[in-house]
C-alpha cells in the first residue's frame, strides 16, 4: 500500500480533488515520516503547527471548489529562503535565531497557491558545498546507503533531496548556483530542474553568486517538477532580474513527443577518466531519445574546460560582497566583546566564529579575486570566459539543437567525509557538468535513469534553450518514461 508521504503531488492533487484523501492527513502522514526520519538530519527546524493550519485552510479552500494544484500539498523549505517569522539561517550560525520580518517571493507564490510548509530543510552553509557537510547543523544523510556506508545526499539542497528521496515530504524547494538543485538530484534518484535565470524571483532567498543563483522544485517526477515550477515562477517587480514573461502550462507541455527533436551531444563532456558506468548511462539514455524519434547530433562547447575555474572565481567574488552585510549587527549571531574592543573587533570575531571554514575560504579567494591588483587578472578574465561559454551554447542552439544531454555528475553519490577530509578542489570537481548552465543562464533538469553497479541512482541532465522549460520538461519527461527508474531508498531506519 501506498502511503500518503510517498504519493507525488500530481497523484495528491487528483486524490484531493476527488476527496479520497484531505491535506491534514497528507500533511499529517509527512509529520510522522519525519519524526520517524530524524536520522536522515534532513529537517533542521520543524513547523508542524503551522503546517497544520495551512492544511485546515487549504482543506475548507479545496472544498469550496477551484483550488489551485499545489493546495494542500506538504513541502520542505529549504532553509535558504527567507520565512517569516520562522527561523531561516541558510545553515550558518551567524544567522542563529534569525526570524525573518518577510516571506520569499517563491514562498509566498506556494503558499498563496495552498501549499503547505512541514518545515525548513537542511543545506550546505549559505549554499557552499556539494555534500550538506559544510552545514552549521551536520550533514544530512543519504536515504540511499550501501551495506553500513553512509552517503552524503550531495549539496547544497541535500536536505531537500533526502526528504523528498525518503518521503518525507512530497516535494521540496532548492536553489541551484552551480549545481546545487541537480546534483542532489541525481544522487538521491529525483527529479530536480534549475530554470533558466531570471524565471524564478530571487527576493527574500539568502544571496549567494546573485548573477548565477535560481530557485527550482526537487521532486519525485518529472511532472511534479513542472507542476511546482508553474507555482514557484512568474514576473516579481521586487526583483529587477526577474523576467517579465508569460509562465507557460508545464504540465501541458507534456505531450511526450519528442520526434524530429535535435539532441546534441557535448564531446567535450566525455571527460578522461569517465566512470565507465557513467559514460554507458549516457549512451543508454541518448538510445532513449533516439528511439522516442529524436535526432541525436554530436556538438561542440569548445569552452568547457574553462568553465570550472571561471565559477570559483565568478562565485567566490559575488559572495565575498554579499556576505559582507554579516556584521554582527545587523543579523543573527554577535560576539562576546571584551573591555576595550572596538568595531573592527566585533566584526573580526562575530565572523570567526559565525562562518564556517568553507565560507571562509570563499569569503578569501572572493575578496582576492577583486582586490586592485589582482581584479584583471582574475575576476575580468573569469567574465570574459563566461561569456565564451554562453556564446557557445549559443551557437548550438543557433544550429538548431532543441536539448543537450549530459550526466549530471561525475559519479555516483560518495561516502560521508570523503570529499570534505580531501583537498577542496575534489569537491569542487563535483560541479563539472553542472556549472555551465549556471554561467550561460540555462535551463538544466537531472533526472534518474538509472543505478551502479551497488544499486546507487545515478542522473542524466538535459540543458535547455533560454525560457524554454517546457520544451526542457517533455524531453524529460520522454527520458524518465523510457529508463523507468523507480527504485526507491530503503527504509532502514
Ligand atoms: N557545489 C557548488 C558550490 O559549492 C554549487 C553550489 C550551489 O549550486 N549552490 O559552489
Amino acid at each position: 500500500m501506498t502511503h500518503l508521504n510517498e504519493l507525488t503531488i500530481a497523484a495528491a492533487r487528483d486524490a484531493l480533488r476527488a476527496g479520497e484523501t484531505s491535506a491534514v492527513d497528507l500533511t499529517m502522514a509527512c509529520l510522522s515520516a519525519i519524526d520517524a526520519g530524524d536520522w536522515l538530519n534532513a529537517f533542521v527546524h520543524k513547523t508542524p503547527e503551522i503546517a497544520l493550519d495551512m492544511a485546515r485552510a487549504a482543506d475548507a479552500r479545496i472544498k469550496a471548489g477551484n483550488a489551485p494544484d499545489m493546495c494542500g500539498i506538504p513541502l520542505g523549505i529549504k532553509d535558504l529562503f527567507c520565512t517569516k517569522g520562522v527561523e531561516s539561517q541558510a545553515a550558518s550560525n551567524i544567522l542563529k535565531g534569525f526570524k525573518p520580518e518577510y516571506e520569499s517571493t517563491v514562498t509566498t507564490q506556494l503558499f498563496n497557491a495552498g501549499a503547505v510548509m512541514l518545515g525548513k530543510l537542511n543545506m550546505d552553509e549559505f549554499a557552499m558545498g556539494s555534500s550538506n557537510e559544510t552545514s552549521c547543523y551536520g550533514n544530512a544523510i543519504n536515504p540511499w546507503k550501501v551495506d553500513d556506508r553512509q552517503l552524503t545526499p550531495g549539496g547544497s539542497s541535500g536536505g531537500s533531496a533526502a526528504a523528498v528521496a525518503a518521503d518525507l515530504c512530497l516535494a521540496a524547494t532548492g536553489t541551484d548556483t552551480g549545481g546545487s538543485i541537480r546534483q542532489p538530484a541525481a544522487f538521491t534518484g529525483i527529479v530536480g530542474i534549475k530554470p533558466t535565470y531570471g524565471r524564478v524571483s530571487r527576493w527574500g532567498v539568502v544571496a549567494f553568486a546573485s548573477s548565477l543563483d535560481q530557485a527550482g522544485p526537487m521532486t519525485k517526477s518529472v511532472r511534479d517538477a513542472a507542476i511546482m515550477l508553474g507555482a514557484m515562477c512568474g514576473h516579481d517587480p521586487k526583483d529587477s532580474t526577474s523576467a517579465d514573461l508569460a509562465v507557460p502550462d508545464f504540465e501541458a507541455a507534456l505531450t511526450g513527443d519528442i520526434r524530429g527533436k535535435k539532441i546534441g551531444i557535448p564531446r567535450e563532456y566525455r571527460m578522461d577518466g569517465m566512470p565507465a558506468e557513467i559514460a554507458k548511462l549516457w549512451d543508454d539514455g541518448a538510445a532513449m531519445l533516439k528511439d522516442a524519434g529524436a535526432e541525436i547530433v554530436d556538438i561542440s562547447l569548445p569552452h568547457t574546460k574553462y568553465a570550472l575555474p571561471a565559477y570559483y572565481v565568478i562565485a567566490p567574488a559575488e559572495a565575498s560582497s554579499n556576505l559582507a552585510r554579516y556584521d554582527g549587527v545587523r543579523y543573527g549571531h554577535r560576539a562576546n566583546l571584551k573591555a576595550g574592543d572596538g568595531i573592527t573587533e566585533m566584526y573580526e570575531k562575530t565572523r570567526a566564529e559565525g562562518f564556517g571554514y568553507e565560507v571562509q575560504r570563499r569569503i578569501m579567494v572572493g575578496t582576492y579575486v577583486l582586490s586592485a591588483g589582482f581584479y584583471d587578472a582574475y575576476y575580468n578574465r573569469a567574465r570574459r570566459v563566461r561569456a565564451l561559454i554562453k556564446r557557445d551554447f549559443d551557437n548550438v542552439f543557433a544550429a538548431g539543437v532543441d536539448a543537450i544531454l549530459t550526466p549530471a555528475t561525475p559519479s555516483a553519490a560518495f561516502g560521508l567525509g570523503e570529499m570534505a577530509n580531501a583537498d577542496p578542489v575534489q569537491m569542487y570537481l563535483n560541479d563539472v557538468f553542472t556549472v555551465t548552465v549556471n554561467l550561460a543562464g540555462l535551463p538544466g533538469i537531472s533526472v534518474p535513469v538509472g543505478q551502479d553497479a551497488q544499486g546507487l541512482p545515478l542522473g542524466l541532465q538535459l540543458i535547455g534553450k533560454p525560457w524554454d522549460e517546457a520544451g526542457l520538461l517533455n524531453h524529460a519527461y520522454v527520458l524518465e518514461q523510457a529508463a523507468g527508474f523507480v527504485a526507491k531508498a530503503e527504509k532502514w531506519w
